[in-house]
């Protein structure tokens, strides 16, 4: 048995619950058959936290996900609490966990299974095979800069303004998650700001620069401005491994590289924050929300969240192996011609998200023979 790691679901509402179910399967299933195991633990979060507690996110939840070794999250949010106070919407729980965990990096991959190549919008030859990570920094930033705000100018005019900063620690600091990972992947980290115009990304820049020559030497590092980085995504996405950026860019560049893979229910995430006493605080969520629409009708697409939880395995745990076998498994479902409704192709088998955990489980079985 490996030393068990804490592990802190919080499913939340909508179909997060529904989801978060077939990664509890898969975790027995890994106790079982790979004799990995976790202290598991759930709580609630969103809606659900509300209805029981009058709050999104209770000091108990939050304490242990500060002691947890790294959080597994659903999906919060839905029609039930849109007109609650604002600062008891669920979606509070979700930017308190981020800000007091201190997640300032933010990792979405895109990954399009060769399966699922036809249901990208651009052509299947460019994208099929596809991997890409983008590590988007994500506690700083325009969306956080002093001063911020909207100003009565008098005479009719208003003036609205935010301020882009960024300091030499919160560069490194997100340069070095990048770097890392890299290292495990294709080496190549394309580090993307707007230098020509912004000093603070000028700065970014400079600081990507020193950093890669002194702690990554090995690792080959490139600069590309943010336009032209959109424009090389829908290009030729492939020739990118890793690609690290500020808040707002990457906010709206990792949407971008999420649409070339087809599907909301296919996408997962990870934050992380700063290392202490060896231990570093981990979200893992899938992109996709609540979808209220589907919620209850056993139809979402539980790949967001399996592959949240890979990346789990892999980032906070080590575990590649292991992880690999749940990516290998997805791959072969997939390649099987199984599908949730969300990604049906004409042809393939439609299957509900009960169907799809057995055959699952079952593909786990195969591959781990
Ligand atoms: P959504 O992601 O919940 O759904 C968008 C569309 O994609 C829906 O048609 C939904 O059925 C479909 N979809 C999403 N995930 C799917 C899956 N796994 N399988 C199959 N289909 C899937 O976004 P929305 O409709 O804009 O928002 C619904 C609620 O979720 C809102 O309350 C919103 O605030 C919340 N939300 C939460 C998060 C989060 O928890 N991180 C993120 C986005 C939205």
């Amino acid at each position: 048995m490996t030393a068990n790691k804490k592990l802190l679901m919080l499913p939340g509402d909508g179909i997060g619950p529904e989801v978060s179910a077939v990664v509890s399967r898969v975790i027995d299933w890994f106790a079982k058959r790979r004799q990995v195991s976790f202290d598991v633990s759930d709580g609630l979060v969103g809606g659900a936290s509300y209805d029981k507690h009058g709050t999104p996110l209770t000091d108990e939840t939050l304490a242990d996900a500060m002691t947890a070794d790294a959080v597994l999250f659903g999906a919060i949010g839905g029609p039930k609490w849109d007109t609650i106070d604002f600062s008891l919407r669920p979606e509070r729980a979700l930017l308190k966990l981020r800000k007091e965990m201190g997640l300032f990096a933010n990792l979405r991959p895109a990954v399009v299974f060769p399966a699922l190549a036809d249901a990208s919008s651009l052509k299947p030859e460019l994208v099929s095979g596809l991997d890409l990570m983008i590590v988007r920094e994500l506690t700083g930033g325009i969306y956080f800069g002093e001063p911020r705000g909207i100003e009565d100018l008098g005479w009719g005019e208003r003036r609205g303004f935010n301020t882009l900063e960024y300091t030499t620690k919160e560069i490194r600091r997100v340069g070095r998650v990048a770097f890392e990972l890299a290292r495990k992947r294709g080496n190549r980290v394309c580090s993307v700001d707007k230098s020509n115009v912004l000093e603070s990304t000028l700065l970014w820049r400079e600081e990507m620069t020193k950093l890669g020559e002194k702690e990554f030497p090995d690792v080959e590092l490139s600069h590309m401005l943010a336009d032209n980085a959109a424009m090389q995504l829908v290009r030729d996405p492939k020739q990118f491994d890793v690609m690290v950026t500020t808040n707002m860019f990457g906010d709206i560049l990792s949407d971008c590289a999420a649409m070339l893979t087809g599907s909301l229910g296919m996408l997962p995430s990870a934050s992380l924050g700063a290392e202490e006493n060896g231990r570093i605080p981990a979200l893992y969520e899938p992109v996709h929300g609540s979808a209220p629409d589907i919620a209850g009708k056993d139809m979402a697409n539980p790949v967001a969240m399996l592959s949240s939880f890979s990346m789990m395995l892999r980032y906070s745990f080590d575990l590649q192996e292991d992880a690999d076998l749940i990516d290998n498994a997805i791959s072969a479902l997939l390649s099987s011609g199984l599908r949730t409704a969300d990604i049906m192709q004409e042809g393939k088998a439609k299957v509900s998200t009960s169907v799809l955990t057995d055959a699952m489980i079952r593909e786990l079985d195969k591959q781990a023979a």
